[in-house]
């Protein structure tokens, strides 16, 4: 599959432009920064809103490109406060992206592609392998409709709440898109705009070797979740059937470049699945890979109604898991399930709604 938009100019709405972009179009450059700002702090959604602008920049720009290029066709309140958007794309596709807020925390958790292509047995987004790649524009709109979601009552145009952090949690696999990735995360992180620092973005991955290498050399430097789920490679082939990565040792391995390029740590993730990665033997074996001092997430399984052979541990098991973890001196948390209601395990509301 040729993924399209791979490098491609953000060029589909203006959420998906830098300011230096802007300022191509825009003339004299305070003014592109002006409008730079009316999408990313004030969350225009239209070039009407901008009353400040002239209007014949504001009919210049309409001409070319839209505010933003996707809407949201549904929108899910969960009962914790987790909200869930199923968000439309300008070619009909859809993808999911979930907004968690937990004390003074309002988590952005976006999708990266439309299906993903590595096809976890028990991940809804990989059920019917990958779609395309998300533009970057697509990316960082999703980061917009959740802060909207998070806003106050008075409207678009009214104070905008913050988000406090963003994870690449949702659909498909930051690292087969990471120029548009890449592209995205450096808007939201402009100090003019959404000024989103590196520290509260974190990347998930499965570990495609070659995006990692990538995702290096982009100079990026984000917080790094790797999605590891088995202690064995052969457990792991089963689990994650197209992971692009050798084996778990290669894993390990880019862990510990990531660490010494960036100083960041990084998080291991584990899919807790009743029966299959849930024994004694496999926390052990856990522990020994991790090491003291590892950060280990515990995420027992949301179950997922295209396979429904797996499920989520006991509680107790879990319990015990994260004990024999932790007292090999593992940093572990066991994550608590949020949004179960809105189906928040991303995927799962694309796949329900699906023809
Ligand atoms: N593709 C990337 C990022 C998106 S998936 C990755 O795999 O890391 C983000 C996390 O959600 C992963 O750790 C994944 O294992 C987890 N996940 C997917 N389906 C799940 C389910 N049914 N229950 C619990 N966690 C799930
Ligand atoms: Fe893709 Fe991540 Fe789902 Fe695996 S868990 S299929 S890598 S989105």
């Amino acid at each position: 599959m040729a993924p399209r938009g791979e490098g491609a100019s953000g060029a589909g709405s203006l959420a998906g432009l830098s300011t230096k972009e802007i300022e191509s179009l825009v003339d004299p450059p305070y003014r592109a920064r002006q409008v730079f700002r009316w999408v990313h702090v004030r969350g225009a959604v239209s070039y009407e809103a901008m009353t400040d602008v002239p209007k014949a920049l504001r009919e210049a720009l309409a001409a070319r490109l839209p505010v933003r290029s996707s809407r949201v066709i549904e929108t899910h309140r969960s009962e914790d406060g987790t909200v869930k958007l199923l968000v439309g794309l300008s070619d009909g596709e859809r993808v999911e992206c979930v907004l968690i807020p937990e004390g003074d925390r309002r988590t952005a958790c976006i999708s990266t592609q439309v299906g993903c292509g590595v096809g976890c047995v028990f991940c809804a987004s990989g059920a019917k392998g990958v779609v395309r790649n998300l533009e970057a524009f697509e990316i960082v709109e999703q980061v917009l409709w959740l802060r909207d979601a998070a806003a106050p009552a008075d409207g678009p145009s009214g104070p905008q709440a913050r988000l406090t952090n963003i994870v690449v949690m949702g659909m498909g696999e930051p690292l087969h898109n990471v120029a548009n990735l890449v592209r995205a995360l450096r808007i939201v992180q402009d100090p003019e705009g959404i000024d989103l620092g590196s520290r509260r973005i974190t990347v998930s991955t499965s570990g495609p070797l070659r995006g990692f290498e990538e995702l290096l050399a982009s100079g990026l430097r984000v917080n790094l979740a790797i999605s590891l789920h088995a202690p064995t490679d052969e457990m792991r082939r089963r689990l994650v059937p197209r992971g692009g990565t050798g084996t778990v040792a290669d894993l390990l391995d880019m862990a510990r470049r990531w660490f010494e390029t960036t100083g960041r740590d990084v998080t291991f993730e584990y899919v807790l699945l009743g029966g299959i990665n849930d024994r004694d033997e496999d926390a052990r074996a856990l522990a020994r890979l991790a090491g003291p001092h590892r950060n280990v997430n515990l995420i027992p399984m949301n179950p997922v109604s295209f396979a429904p052979d797996l499920k989520s541990p006991a509680p107790e098991r879990v319990a015990r898991f994260e004990e024999i973890l932790r007292k090999a001196g593992v940093v572990v948390h066991a994550r608590r399930q949020r949004g179960d209601d809105v189906a928040a395990a991303c995927g799962q509301l694309r796949l329900s709604r699906a023809p």
